[in-house]
């Protein structure tokens, strides 16, 4: 199992409109779908989208309409803080060790990646850095960030 917590503004919608309509931009959904297929990786969501049921449902037509895979999504990180995503997918993590009935998750997560385009939301060193790959939000994710996160993936 290898799973990519994926955040959504900023990196699949690089739109200033992003919070009415989501537009998603289809060069970075490509890059996507070229992560996915090079890595078999599931997706968690760890986007404040998750927390509006109408964007989580824009999510799921999305990776629907353009083919991102059969039970690609595998959920969501938790409702924690706003600005600590990495004490949320740390939890996530340590929630599905737990659901598992496992010690270790690396038994069960061979490998994961963060993408994301907000570094002041990981700033609690609650997990490993390396794992988190950054775009820039002007221009979503582009395959120099998906070549880091696919040999993450991978390693
Ligand atoms: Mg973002």
């Amino acid at each position: 199992m290898k799973i990519c917590f994926l955040d959504v503004d900023g990196v699949l919608v690089t739109d200033e409109r992003y919070w009415q309509t989501p537009t998603w931009n289809l060069g970075t959904i490509d890059t996507l779908k070229h992560i996915l297929r090079e890595t078999g990786a599931k997706i968690v969501l760890s986007s404040t989208w998750r927390t509006r049921a109408y964007l989580i449902h824009a999510f799921v037509e999305m990776c629907n309409k353009y083919n991102l895979g059969k039970d690609v999504i595998m959920g969501m990180t938790p409702d924690i803080n706003l600005f600590s995503r990495d004490k949320e997918i740390t939890e996530y993590l340590n929630r599905l060790a737990q659901s598992r009935l496992l010690l270790n998750i690396e038994d069960y997560v061979k490998s994961w990646v963060v993408i994301d385009d907000e570094q002041s939301f990981f700033q609690n060193k609650v997990l490993d850095i390396n794992k988190v790959v950054f775009v820039d939000k002007n221009k979503g994710l582009t395959i120099k960030e998906a070549e880091r996160v696919i040999k993450i993936l991978n390693k």
